[in-house]
């Protein structure tokens, strides 16, 4: 569960998951697979699963984790044979899943299950969030937070492995549309799904329209030729803007969202939106014609729409074809994307709005009472919150960027792209470094700028 971004403007407002997954030319961790079948109706909230994981993590084989409305009915090993476990009785939690406690480690595990979960067609639930199984009288949508499917966990560690790679049927009664993250969204009611990149799975089927053009999917929502050219006009641009700068190509392209949630009347009540990102899906509970719109106003409020695209778009190099890990995850998951994003709105919509941007971020770090962990001397257990990865890290990239130029800068933006996740400070260096950065210049970038973690450049 890795917030991202939040869809709306404001620096630190935040939310939910990036994608995260396999990649590129570099030593990676275990890449899970997923495989099997989930039937689903939308008429009763019926769940089936029928599920096996294999190529978990070693330190994750020896225990799963599955949402708390959903009962295990067995649980089998890659031979057929069946399998004890523990998590009937005072079972583990993490979050919304139980957690179960194999025999012993197992390589591979089939999982049979069944539940069932309230329908909201009147959308008055109390409240709804990324880990519920939501049904709302006309869709479903189970995002990798709600772990519909099996997810291998690492209880010393208590993570979820919740990107995979995955081969699905998937049988939806009352669907017209299905939609796996990452692959194409299909018309009808059952599919089977592959992919071969690992991403978080999340699973949106439903009754409403699809729109597909080849830079953006809308599902559940139709928009007027006019908008749905302006969103894929922007989108265009930042993949451009973006597979120049790191050398890349950008191959996905989101897929935008329209969830009624299980409760909008309040939210409608109260005019409130509520969304996440789960790179390449972009979920809004407001209406998308909004992001069209606002694009099509230009101005400020066109801006922000072009940064936070730009973010998520930016989760293609850092979530997906590089996936961070260790001390400096949130810095090269979160901050390396919202350096990019500031890059591409400077390419897109002018210096003076990238300008602004950036003085709004330097501004709420100003704001700050509490002195932030020093770059230098972060650790596992650092605790790098919402202005750490949306305001300042990036405000560190920049003023790297100002000292060693940006030429250098592309160089390192690449190089961290290349390079396994580093675990400490020489290691991140050795990638500046590599990039062109002499050590002379890392040193006074870092005793400018980094060491003490003030709020800006001494
Ligand atoms: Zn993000």
């Amino acid at each position: 569960m890795n917030p991202c971004k939040a869809l709306l403007p404001a620096v630190v407002a935040a939310l939910l998951a990036p994608a995260i997954s396999q990649a590129a030319p570099t030593a990676q961790v275990a890449t899970p697979l997923t495989t099997g079948s989930v039937r689903l109706d939308i008429a009763t909230g019926r769940v089936e699963g029928d599920v096996c994981l294999s190529n978990s993590p070693a330190n994750a084989q020896g225990h799963f984790v599955l949402n708390a409305g959903l009962n295990v009915a067995q649980v089998i090993d890659g031979e057929g044979k069946p399998v004890g476990f523990d998590g009937w009785y005072a079972p583990g939690v993490d979050g919304e899943a139980r957690v179960y406690t194999l025999a012993e480690p197992i390589a591979k595990i089939c999982v049979q299950y069944v539940g069932a979960f309230p329908l909201y067609p009147k959308h008055d639930a109390l409240g709804d969030f990324k880990g519920m199984m939501a049904f709302n009288g006309d869709s479903a949508r189970f995002t990798e937070q709600s772990a519909w499917l099996p997810q291998a966990f690492d209880p010393k560690a208590r993570v979820r492995s919740s990107q995979s790679r995955y081969d699905l049927q998937v049988d939806c009664a009352g669907c017209r549309f299905l939609y796996l993250n990452g692959s194409p969204a299909i018309e009808g009611a059952q599919g089977r799904f592959r992919s071969d990149t690992a991403r978080p799975i999340l699973l949106f089927g439903g009754s409403g329209p699809t729109t597909r053009t080849a830079q953006v999917t809308i599902l559940n929502e139709t928009l007027p030729t006019a908008k749905v050219d302006a969103l894929s006009s922007t989108v265009q641009k930042v993949a451009d803007v973006h597979s120049r700068y790191m050398g890349v190509p950008l191959v996905d392209r989101p897929t935008f969202l329209r969830m009624v949630t299980l409760n909008q009347i309040e939210r409608d009540r109260e005019g409130s939106e509520w969304g996440f990102a789960t790179w390449p899906t972009i979920a809004m509970s407001g209406s998308i014609v909004n992001v069209a719109d606002s694009l099509l106003a230009g101005g400020e409020s066109a801006e922000r729409r072009v940064q936070y695209i730009a973010h998520e778009m930016g989760h293609y190099y850092f979530g997906t074809l590089n996936r961070p890990q260790g001390p400096y995850f949130w810095v090269l998951l979160e901050s390396s994307a919202e350096f990019l994003s500031i890059k591409a709105l400077r390419g897109i919509s002018g210096d003076a709005a990238a300008d602004r941007y950036v003085a709004g971020l330097q501004a709420a770090v100003n704001k700050l009472s509490t002195p932030l962990p020093a770059f230098d001397a972060i650790d596992g257990s650092s605790d790098l919150g919402e202005m750490y990865r949306y305001a300042y890290a990036p405000l560190l990239l920049l003023s790297l960027e100002k000292q060693v130029g940006e030429a250098k800068m592309q160089a390192f933006m690449r190089g961290l792209l290349a390079s396994t996740s580093p675990k400490n400070w020489p290691e991140l260096q050795a990638i500046a470094l590599k990039a062109g950065i002499d050590t002379k210049a890392w040193q006074h970038w870092q005793e400018s700028c980094v060491t003490g973690g003030r709020p800006s450049c001494r």
